[in-house]
């Protein structure tokens, strides 16, 4: 009996001792695995299109996974204070449930990312693509729709807010009047939103390659790519299109 007591008394404070370092150990050990890394100049001079885009899928996959990866922010922030060299730009809508970072399980200085409503191109958003590519080296644009877009759906209704959101809504006319072979062109019809999603990603693209002669030559140089992409609510799976 006082045997057993004492060797009780022995076994949990060497048990406590025991689960105190190994606890001490998955501490630093996770620490230690934070991601700190970021896109230096040297990286992104060896990136290509095809590499980006390849990041960007499986990023997306591990998105979908739920297995982003870990990151020191903190590192990223002081290691991308004085610059910065993003692979990417993306152009998104600004539909909360888009996450671009999260979505390419991207962190701090790896991606541009621009968002308007409905995605698509005005001088503004051209000029800040032109950035990313032309003087701050991305080689991939994306421009991304997403599955049951509220602007879309806005555009197709005509809804009426402000002269502002009129300038916005009618964007996205062209790839409404392109959509073809629907009885129902309300908003309610799921996939003829949907087919316009991806119908005004198209458009969005040709757009930006009239308007924006620095992007064509860009990719007529082959020094970009330029993809769209659709985003589904349901899974965050994004699915790519290249032309
Ligand atoms: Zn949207």
């Amino acid at each position: 009996m006082f045997k057993n007591h004492i060797s009780k008394l022995l076994v949990v404070p060497f048990l406590a001792l025991f689960i105190s370092c190994t606890q001490k150990n998955t501490d630093t050990q996770s620490t230690k695995a934070l991601m700190g890394e970021t896109i230096t100049a040297e990286k992104q001079a060896a990136l290509t299109p095809q590499t980006i885009l390849a990041s960007l899928k499986e990023g997306n996959e591990r998105y979908v996974n739920n297995d982003l990866t870990a990151r020191d922010l903190q590192a990223q922030v002081k290691a991308t204070a004085t610059g910065q060299y993003p692979e990417a730009v993306i152009l998104s809508c600004i539909d909360s449930r888009v996450p671009v970072e999260h979505v390419f399980d991207k962190g701090v200085g790896d991606v541009f990312v621009a968002r308007v409503a409905g995605n698509t191109v005005n001088p503004d958003i051209l000029g800040s693509i032109e950035y990313g590519a032309a003087v701050a080296g991305s080689k991939v644009i994306v421009v991304m729709g997403h599955e049951a877009c509220g602007a879309v759906k806005a555009s197709i209704d005509e809804a009426d807010l402000s002269d502002n959101a009129d300038v916005l809504l009618d964007r996205v006319n062209p790839a409404i009047e392109a959509v073809q072979g629907y009885d129902d062109r309300t908003s309610a019809n799921g996939a003829f939103v949907d087919d316009v999603v991806k119908t005004n990603v198209d458009m969005t693209i040709d757009e930006m390659l009239v308007e924006s002669p620095v992007l064509k030559g860009l990719l007529d140089k082959g020094e970009i790519m330029i993809v769209g992409a659709y985003y589904d609510l349901d899974t965050g799976k994004v699915t790519f299109v290249e032309n």
